[in-house]
């Protein structure tokens, strides 16, 4: 099995430790030529969005990625990554690969005291530690969308088909269950 981590922008290097922690290889995909090579789920770190949907397009790596979420990779995106997967995203009038029908609110606990930790179910797997880092959350889904997590009335984890996606970032919490849960639409 072979994971592809988007390592154009942001906390990728904190997935590939969590892979690493797994066992389990992967591929950092920076340019055009990383997509020669099949992979079997795909990794969108958290960063900025909108400096990541922009150098989707200036590398070119946006299409073909899109093609490939849309005809159903497994992905795990966290934070930036839900951004760059919702369909609407408020206050902005055009949305990245738009592949899971939600809206998000960017930014959405506030610029500068956006981050914090707590603890969490997560449907499925249990309690989580959940950290966020001036994180969006979900203000809607439509048809089809699982809701996986809420904290204080907020969405911050959906699933929609094999696109699993979160406001916060497991990775930097050492729990490795979601990154389990997501190895485990790759391999089915
Ligand atoms: N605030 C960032 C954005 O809007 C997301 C933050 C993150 O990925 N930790 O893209």
């Amino acid at each position: 099995m072979k994971i592809g981590i988007l390592a154009v922008q942001g906390a990728f290097a904190e997935h590939e430790a969590a892979l690493d922690a797994l066992h389990l290889p992967y591929k950092e995909i920076r340019c055009k030529r990383d997509l020669q090579q099949s992979f079997d789920g795909i990794i969108l770190p958290g960063g900025e969005s909108t400096v990541q949907g922009k150098l989707l397009h200036e590398l070119q790596l946006f299409a073909p990625m899109r093609q490939w979420i849309a005809n159903g990779m497994p992905i795990l995106a966290t934070c930036a990554g839900m951004i760059l997967l919702a369909q609407t995203i408020e206050e902005q009038d055009t949305a990245y690969f738009a592949t899971i029908p939600i809206t998000v609110r960017r930014n959405a606990y506030g610029r500068q005291l956006g981050s914090f930790h707590t603890e969490c179910e997560c449907r499925g797997i249990g309690k989580i530690p959940m950290t966020f880092i001036r994180a969006p959350y979900v203000t809607q889904v439509r048809e089809g969308v699982s809701i996986l997590s809420t904290v204080e009335g907020h969405i911050v984890a959906v699933q929609y088909q094999k696109q699993i996606a979160l406001s916060f970032h497991p990775e930097l919490d050492h729990d490795y269950r979601l990154h389990q849960a997501f190895l485990e639409l790759c391999r089915q």
